[in-house]
């Protein structure tokens, strides 16, 4: 059984933490390590901004060129790979200035930033090297891994899954992978979204039955409020898949979203950890909810929201009016995040719709229903298992925003019983937060 370890551009950046890396890996020799990497913190932007502009390029080479001088490795080892580079932003550079438009963007673009992980992974391999433990660096392709075409927002095909277990049980050596980047069947290069280096190290630690995925980052994992607006926010040291997907969907930006689903069906725990900390505990996500205590764990906060509200006594005892309503979201493209209905009304909340789309939406509505529309609301999410079963959490928090006369615009608990969401004035957002958090976690 393998374990599978993913570190983050910030836990790549600097030769110490290149160093507590090796110490981490070093300790766990005896579990099959698997290592996926993203690129140093910044590059994947500078190499984006490199298609643009041509001086980009030198401060890559040059952020790479330090990182192995302080790290003390030969200076020559990502030779191959600035010529590449170089070489392929030359090309589009010539295009551009030719006939000012580049064919095939996406397809480009993502060949481009996929040096940003492969001169990680290069540099990571030769640090543990150097540290007594042998390892190689690998092209995620190189182990298994085929995506569809879909540049830029990439998806694994069913088919990776046996090569890279396959592959892998091979060597006898660590791999260190390239994170966020794939082949397509016809071997051109593609990414899976940005931030898509957890969901590599989760689909390789899938494919391997991992006994665990720890996701080393700059933060020692998920704490119950965003601490930048909550001091004394604490860490969380256990929580199942579906609290951890509330809080990924609800603004506690720690994890990429899709992370959590290909591990949640082996039962593979997911621990976030801390480079810059690494004895810190972490959080551990557990798929078996038996392993978390009930009640309020977290609560976050969504800002920009848009609440339409939605009014037609024909409604009642009718039927198809959602699905128009429904219909008329999707061929908007408004995704709704909260919505509660009664007789006669629908009231929908919805996450930073784009203006045109959203005045498109209101007067189709408006065929059918009397039409609210209010700006400027956010969204608190309490989530915690149990939480909705006991009546005594859910009457603590409408209580307490009631003494404070703070006015709820709509509350929400799902049959799923591990959220609350209520929608807020912005001006009450924060604060809302904070008294919530003091009542039901300090
Ligand atoms: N380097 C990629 C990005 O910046 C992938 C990642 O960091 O996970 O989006
Ligand atoms: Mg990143």
């Amino acid at each position: 059984m393998a374990i599978v370890f993913k570190f983050g551009g910030t836990s790549m950046g600097s030769a110490e933490n290149l160093k507590t890396i090796s110490q981490i890996i070093g300790k766990k020799l005896n579990q099959k390590p698997v290592i996926i990497v993203s690129a140093i913190a910044g590059v994947t932007d500078l190499l984006l901004d490199s298609l643009k502009n041509k001086q980009s390029f030198e401060i890559i080479k040059q952020k790479h060129l330090h990182l192995l001088t302080e790290a003390k490795l030969d200076s020559n080892l990502l030779n191959a790979e600035f010529q590449e580079l170089k070489e392929l932003l030359d090309a589009v550079h010539a295009l551009r200035k030719a006939q000012s438009k580049v064919a095939d963007s996406e397809k480009l673009a993502d060949n481009v930033i996929s040096f940003g992980e492969r001169m990680a992974a290069k540099i990571l391999a030769e640090v543990l090297n150097q540290k007594g433990i042998s390892a190689k660096s690998f092209c995620s392709w190189d182990l298994g891994l085929t995506t569809d075409s879909n540049f830029g927002n990439a998806k694994p095909l069913k088919e990776s899954f046996s090569k890279i277990k396959q592959k892998i049980s091979k060597l006898k050596i660590v791999p260190v992978v390239t994170g966020f980047i794939g082949k397509d069947r016809h071997g051109e290069i593609t990414t899976l979204g940005r931030g898509g280096s957890d969901y590599s190290a989760s689909i390789f630690a899938y494919a391997l039955t991992a006994s665990a995925l720890e996701i080393w980052k700059d933060v020692s994992g998920l704490y119950s409020a965003d601490p930048r607006f909550i001091p004394n926010a604490k860490k969380i040291e256990n929580i199942a898949f579906d609290e951890a997907a509330e809080l990924s969907y609800f603004g506690a930006k720690v994890l990429h979203p899709k992370t959590i689903i290909l591990p949640l069906q082996k039962n593979i725990p997911v621990k976030i950890l801390n480079t810059f900390r690494p004895k810190d505990k972490g959080t551990t996500i557990f798929a078996n909810s038996k392993k978390v205590s009930q009640g309020a764990k977290a609560i976050s906060l969504k800002k920009n929201m848009t609440l339409i509200d939605l009014h037609s006594p024909e409604m009642i005892d009718q039927h198809g009016f959602m699905a128009f309503l429904f219909e008329v979201f999707r061929d908007e493209k408004i995704s709704v995040d909260v919505i509660t209905t009664s007789t006669a009304n629908v009231t929908v909340v919805v996450d930073k719709p784009n203006p045109v789309n959203l005045q498109n939406a209101v007067k189709k509505l408006s065929k059918l229903f009397t039409v609210t529309v209010k700006p400027s609301l956010s969204a608190l999410c309490i989530v915690g298992k149990g939480l909705a079963e006991n009546g005594k959490v859910t009457s603590t928090i409408l209580k307490t925003l009631s003494e404070k006369r703070i006015p709820i615009e709509v509350v929400s608990i799902g049959a799923s019983k591990l959220n609350m969401t209520l929608v807020l004035q912005e001006k009450y957002g924060i604060k809302a937060m904070q008294i919530l958090h003091k009542k039901l976690i300090e």
